[in-house]
């Protein structure tokens, strides 16, 4: 079973510390969801964990089955088996989007291990119809002219066939209305298992009413200062963050 293990991570950008000692351990079967203010660093410690060359590792550790993460290069962290669902995609020009999959799914097998051409399709038009995405999509080139739901699903579709051991979903929920929001939670859901471990950021809670948490965290001020269950975000949705603040002394 998979194990992502964070230890008092400190992480700055351009001399700035963003990240002030952020503890949280994700195994395989649970799924976590960050919440907090905008501004607070969530987005910095997704891309922390991927290993985005900007950000720069002050202190603390990241394991993933005991294995030093903060020791990896970007392409090793994929491999291991982390995936980063981004809350900007971006565009890459003359890449299908079947092309790409399959390269990126391949790079993780390694040579003379590569999935054959007819699973690959097989699998990939299984998963395109759970996510109701249109057959076209797999010959669109990535991301060029996606809508903002089209590349949610897209995202998620990439992890459904990468198949990572720890998925981090920054934000996938943002700008999607309710349908496309329910079949991005569909496809998490359906990839549930103890062989996957899964971090969700979001800044709202109705992401949750499709995607049960067994933990939620308040992140605030670079670092998680509150944990529980899903009333937790129960009561952030109906209340805000300012009572967080106050039990716990914080002023901004
Ligand atoms: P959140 O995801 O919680 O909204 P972020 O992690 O995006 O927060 O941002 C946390 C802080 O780090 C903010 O003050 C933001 O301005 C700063 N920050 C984030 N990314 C960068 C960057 N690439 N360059 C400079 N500052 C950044
Ligand atoms: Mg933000
Ligand atoms: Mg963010």
């Amino acid at each position: 079973q998979p194990k992502l293990s964070i230890k008092d991570l400190h992480v700055s950008i351009d001399e700035k510390e963003i990240l002030k000692g952020v503890n949280l351990e994700v195994n395989g079967g649970e799924i976590h969801a960050i919440m907090g203010p905008n501004g607070t660093g969530k987005s910095t410690l997704a891309s922390a964990l991927m290993g985005h060359p900007r950000y720069d590792v002050t202190g603390g550790q990241v394991t993933l089955d005991g294995e030093d993460v903060l020791e990896m290069e970007v392409d090793e962290r994929a491999r291991a088996g982390l995936f980063l669902a981004m809350q900007y995609p971006s565009e890459v020009s003359g890449v299908t989007n079947s092309d790409f999959l399959r390269s990126a799914i391949n790079a993780k097998r390694g040579e003379g291990n590569e999935i054959s051409l007819m699973k690959f399709i097989r699998e990939m038009d299984k998963k395109m119809e759970l996510l109701e995405m249109d057959e076209k999509f797999a010959t669109r080139y990535l991301n060029e002219g996606f809508s903002g739901g089209e590349k949610k699903r897209n995202e998620i579709l990439q992890m459904m066939m990468l198949k990572p051991r720890i998925a981090i979903l920054d934000e996938v929920d943002s700008g999607l209305d309710i349908d496309a929001l329910k079949v991005v939670a569909k496809g998490v859901n359906s990839m549930r298992s103890p062989e996957m471990g899964v971090l969700i950021i979001t800044h709202y809670q109705r992401l949750l009413n499709y995607i049960k948490p067994d933990f939620v965290h308040v992140f605030m001020q670079g670092r998680i200062v509150k944990s529980g269950g899903p009333e937790l975000a129960e009561r952030l949705e109906a209340e805000g963050y300012d009572w967080v603040k106050e039990e716990l002394g914080i002023e901004d």
